[in-house]
């Protein structure tokens, strides 16, 4: 799943895994968790996050790498990765050695409008994920998940000046990731100011 923030990656990349079965490796979510937890990884990547910045490809690189070890059986989802060249370059690598490879990067190709409204709204579960948005994706009882009875809360990287700061790294460092794919032929380019429930079978169509 390939977009800016508030593309609705994650939204999306939660469809596909109740229909498909895939390892889910969103390294935002795993960022996240080792920053709750305080371990080492979390320490390091705090403060990138924080700035809205990418956090380095050395702690991101091993992250995946670990995670491709634990189930071939599956396929992967990848969400919010990868969002370098070199980190798109390790993949191909790592799945060439496994004997895996890539066969559709989907893309929501979202503008700066939409990405503001979406984003604002956001509410996540601070215990286990799970995404809302205040008028989208409302809860059935106001700050209370509807999953597991967690607290929604508003990341601390969805604040206005955070955000705008997130879509110029974006621009800068991750939209040419995207001229990689596009040369592989696997590329599919979503309207993401569609719903979500236009936009998930498109994905599911081009999955099939
Ligand atoms: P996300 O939930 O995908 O928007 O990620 C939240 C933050 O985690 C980003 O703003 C980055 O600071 C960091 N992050 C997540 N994935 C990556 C990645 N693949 N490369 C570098 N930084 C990342």
């Amino acid at each position: 799943m390939f977009g800016p923030p508030g593309a609705g990656k994650g939204t999306q990349a939660a469809r596909l895994l109740d229909e498909f079965n895939l390892l889910h490796i969103a390294t935002g979510d795993i960022l996240r968790e080792a920053v709750q937890q305080s371990r080492p990884l979390g320490l390091k990547a705090r403060e990138f996050m924080d700035r809205g910045e990418l956090v380095p490809d050395d702690l991101i690189i091993p992250i995946v790498e670990e995670k491709l070890g634990l189930n071939r059986d599956k396929g992967f989802l990848f969400d919010g990765f990868p969002r370098t060249i070199p980190q798109a370059r390790m993949l191909e690598e790592t799945l060439g050695r496994l004997e895996l490879e890539i066969n559709r990067v989907v893309f929501l190709d979202t503008d700066q409008e939409v990405i503001l409204k979406r984003l604002s709204g956001r509410r996540v579960c601070e215990q286990c994920g799970e995404t809302y948005h205040v008028t989208n994706i409302p809860s059935k009882r106001a700050g209370m998940c509807d999953r597991c009875n967690g607290k929604l809360v508003q990341r601390d990287d969805d604040k206005e000046e955070t955000i705008l700061k997130r879509l110029g790294v974006y621009r800068e460092q991750t939209e040419g990731v995207l001229g990689y794919y596009r040369d592989k032929g696997v590329l599919l380019n979503v309207d993401g100011s569609l719903s979500i429930e236009e936009t998930y079978p498109i994905i599911r169509a081009s999955l099939k």
